[in-house]
């Protein structure tokens, strides 16, 4: 491909793209192409690596080479030449093969051309052309390859004009897409993805056909779908992706606690706000202040108890009561459904979910008490709720927003003088169970839990501070209180 006619019109855009040979300076493409060459066979970098290079997105950590042959015994000959002979990982239903190699991982395959059924996508395989690779390709984007051979080393083949689509930020398929999409229907949400990850658009036949195949996705594995999921989560605005989602009607076959937000209703004048709408809001702001995985799956899930607690009362309008409680129920179960881990970063999410509306009311009065116990609750997680909270602020009236902002600005500010003094955030009680037994003579028995819960009451309460001789005096009191003496 005369890759000297695109950089010349592309100057502006992809300028920085004169010389292809540059990306491949690096040693493992010098020891792959030299054993490509030791046996007799055609190599090449293709998918990520290359796109990736091109849009200087960092470094592109997988590198997959296609091999005009066997590539497990390219990847043997490239281990053999390597000075760490690193192990070759051979998948051999996949005819794939894998290595590491200076902090990357490369993986071969040999050029092949695939036939689909419809109950699979899983397809079957026959050794084939470059092109016939570079045919089985998800996107134009992603079926660039450079040439590892001698006398073209670093050319750019590019029969899709996957550089225009680059350049223009068009994310299109090399085939016809209803093919493509239904042959392999991960790739509806690998499209969604890209888009989210790169801030590319769809092209319109790209985007209907995914709206008529979305049915499809329900033969792919959730850990599939979650691993897509996450990506969007993790891209620089995830409304980008959820919107797609949305407008595909992917969302509602993969997420339906998040359509069920959306909608106005108006009943006597009033409205509430469209919470669908609101979350990817929430979500994008989040996004600008953390990359926390976890968090970010917090703000998205913030609101999901809104829909099943919605409610208008004639006397206050629209209610979602206990929304928090209902909607950290509801994680558990969108995390078992998807097959998500169900450990602490769940419970990390319900907790955030749980907790989402006590940094919201509390700003409208901020009393010591009231810090202590949200700081008490919140332990180490007080940081990101505060996060989260400040997230949830989509009010488009200015003067809200910084009276909202600055509300938060106060509670924070509380909180941190409340903790230097308080010292509440991993509250261990200053007066232990075993002092209270030893103290009345007691065996283990609820007389213990009723004293404890009053001492943390009580310094939560601000009726003692957080000290020993505070709390030990407290504890003889209580105690005398609940009919006990000393021994
Ligand atoms: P990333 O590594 O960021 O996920 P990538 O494009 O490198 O992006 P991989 O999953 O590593 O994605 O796949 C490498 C290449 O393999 C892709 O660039 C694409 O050419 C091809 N590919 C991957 N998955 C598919 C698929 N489902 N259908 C067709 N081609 C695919
Ligand atoms: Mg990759």
């Amino acid at each position: 491909m005369p890759l000297k006619i695109f950089v010349d019109s592309w100057q502006e855009k992809l300028q920085y793209v004169n010389n292809y040979k540059q990306a491949l300076s690096n040693n493992i493409f010098k020891v792959i192409s030299l054993a490509a060459k030791e046996l007799q066979l055609e190599s090449y970098v293709i998918g990520g690596f290359v796109r990736d290079y091109i849009l200087q997105r960092g470094e592109h950590k997988d590198i997959d080479i296609v091999a005009v042959g066997s590539g497990i015994e390219l990847a043997k000959k490239v281990s053999s030449l390597l000075p760490h002979k690193p192990k070759v990982q051979i998948f051999k239903t996949y005819g794939t093969a894998m290595l590491r190699a200076y902090d990357m991982e490369v993986e071969f395959v040999g050029a092949r051309k695939e036939s689909y059924s419809e109950e699979s996508r899983n397809p079957e395989v026959e050794t084939g052309t470059l092109e016939d690779d570079q045919n089985r390709r998800d996107f134009t984007i992603n079926a660039l390859a450079l040439s590892l051979n001698d006398e073209t080393y670093g050319d750019l083949l590019d029969p899709f004009n996957g550089l225009q689509d680059l350049s223009a930020g068009v994310i299109r398929t090399p085939l016809d897409p209803d093919v493509t999409y239904s042959d392999d229907p991960l790739r509806m949400l690998r499209a969604i993805r890209f888009a989210s990850q790169l801030q590319f658009r769809i092209e319109k036949d790209s985007l209907q056909a995914i709206t008529r195949n979305r049915n499809r996705i329900k033969i792919i594995s959730r850990e599939r779908i979650v691993d897509e999921l996450n990506k969007i989560l993790l891209s620089p605005k995830p409304s980008v992706g959820f919107s797609l989602l949305h407008k595909t009607g992917m969302l509602g076959l993969l997420l339906p606690e998040l359509t069920a937000l959306e909608g106005i209703d108006e009943i006597e004048g009033q409205r509430h706000k469209d919470n669908f709408w609101h979350t990817l809001e929430v979500v994008d702001n989040i996004s600008e202040n953390t990359n926390d995985l976890w968090l970010r799956w917090a703000a998205l899930l913030h609101d999901i108890g809104k829909a099943p607690t919605k409610k208008f009362d004639e006397n206050l309008g629209w209610t979602f009561h206990g929304h928090e409680f209902v909607g950290s129920k509801m994680v558990y179960k969108l995390f078992k459904r998807l097959k998500m881990p169900l450990n602490e970063k769940m419970k990390f999410v319900q907790k955030m979910v749980y907790m989402s509306s006590r940094p919201i009311v509390l700003s409208q009065e901020v009393t010591d008490s009231a810090v202590r116990r949200l700081i008490f609750d919140a332990g180490e997680d007080i940081e990101d709720l505060m996060t989260l909270c400040e997230a949830d602020i989509t009010t488009k009236n200015p003067r809200r927003y910084r009276r909202y902002h600055n509300n938060f600005k106060v509670v924070r500010q509380k909180i941190k003088e409340v903790e230097e003094r308080d010292h509440v955030r991993n509250f261990q009680p200053p007066v232990s169970g075993e002092e209270i037994m030893e103290t009345f003579d007691l065996k283990p028995s609820r007389e213990i839990g009723v004293i404890k819960d009053a001492i943390k009451e009580a310094i939560l309460e601000g009726v003692i501070p957080n000290e020993y001789d505070a709390a030990r005096e407290f504890m003889l009191q209580k105690g005398k209180e609940i009919g006990l003496s000393p021994k």
